[in-house]
């Protein structure tokens, strides 16, 4: 078997979650789950790098406190069923220098015209009078991220895919034009076939269900938090947005609040989407359905929460300092690799 052979069989598997401030239902749905789900059924292979981005963190501002956040985001990973192993890494990205080294050296292989193009940067600088550079910049790093680790798969909803195929093209740059040391990660379409999830589950704002569900959002009605009171859940699922077309169909398109619960209901009683729709077809009442996805959302929330409860801090802290003991070797390792491309060292 060739090195390449193994590198197919064995890829490394990279995810991290913004630790800004708490998580909504669609994060957990949409990305933290499958990522689980993932990483238990590969973890005897493939090694799972998931790390908190506290150097992306500081681009924005933050909800609480920096340090309590991260700890809380990894207990969310164990709470949802992670199953550790020593091949499952938990490390801090600020705890791993060689992230922030080899951004810069990336920054001067990546293009300001293909940074000028992304739509997250357009996004969340339209209107401000004043951005600050890392806002812009940060695709770089997360090439950084991915690219210390020879990461393949990096489950990331759609909203990340043109960071992922920036990551493609700076390593692709770097390898032709200064040494060939970089993986490529899989594009955004074998990332789905691989994560085995259709084409991104996108759950939607409960307020504005044309638009998705997310946490930097204002409206507290708009978004379910992980920490939701079984009375939270109830209220604002009862008072999501629907349609005045009186008959429950899944269609995102013309009934996005009402295709987005059924959705929601299929996912937290994980089964196939096809068998909710059909048990509520031709039905017309839409308060009975909200009734019975908060009722399923307040369960499944109430569950999470318990598990989340039985995790202390100096679980995560103990994962957390074997995981950068390794993530180091490994980036370092890499860092030097391109350090020597540059002749820098
Ligand atoms: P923000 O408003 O700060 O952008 P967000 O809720 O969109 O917050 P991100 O930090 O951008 O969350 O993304 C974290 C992960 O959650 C990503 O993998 C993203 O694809 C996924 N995600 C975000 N929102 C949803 C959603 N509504 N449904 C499913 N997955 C989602
Ligand atoms: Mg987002």
């Amino acid at each position: 078997m060739t090195n390449s052979d193994l590198q197919i069989k064995n890829p490394t598997i990279l995810t991290g979650i913004r630790a800004n401030s708490e998580l909504t239902l669609g994060n957990f749905l949409g990305a933290l789950l499958p990522m689980v789900r993932l990483a238990n059924t590969h973890s005897d292979k493939s090694h799972i790098n998931i790390f908190a981005p506290d150097l992306h963190s500081i681009i924005a501002d933050i909800d609480g406190e920096l340090q309590p956040n991260i700890i809380r985001s990894f207990k969310y990973y164990l709470a949802a069923g992670l199953n550790m192993n020593e091949h499952i890494h938990f490390y801090r990205q600020s705890r791993v220098p060689a992230h922030s080294e080899l951004c810069w050296i990336l920054n001067c292989v990546a293009s300001m015209g293909d940074l000028n193009r992304m739509t997250q940067y357009k996004d969340k600088s339209n209107g401000k009078d004043s951005v600050n550079v890392g806002i812009f910049d940060y695709p770089v790093l997360m090439a950084a991220d991915i690219l210390l680790y020879d990461a393949e798969y990096i489950p990331v909803g759609e909203d990340q895919f043109q960071h992922l195929e920036l990551t493609r093209r700076i390593a692709e740059k770097f390898n032709k034009k200064y040494a060939k040391i970089f993986t490529l990660p899989a594009e955004p379409k074998k990332q789905i076939a691989f994560m085995n999830v259709d084409d991104g589950i996108r759950i939607r704002d409960l307020q504005n269900p044309e638009k998705k569900m997310s946490k930097s959002t204002k409206s507290e009605n708009s978004k379910i938090m992980l920490s939701d009171t079984p009375e939270q859940v109830k209220k604002k699922i009862m008072s999501a947005a629907t349609d005045s077309i009186g008959k429950i169909n899944f269609d995102m398109f013309n009934q996005p609040g009402i295709s987005n619960l059924l959705q929601i209901d299929a996912l937290v009683n994980n089964i196939p989407l096809q068998d909710v729709i059909s048990t509520w077809a031709g039905e017309t009442h839409y308060g009975d359905l909200k009734q019975k996805v908060a009722d399923d959302v307040a369960t499944f929330l109430n569950d999470f929460q318990q598990r989340y409860n039985t995790i202390s801090d100096q679980d995560v802290l103990d994962y957390l300092v074997a995981g950068e003991e390794y993530a180091n070797k490994i980036a370092n390792t890499k860092l030097l690799e391109a350090q020597k491309a540059f002749h820098l060292r």
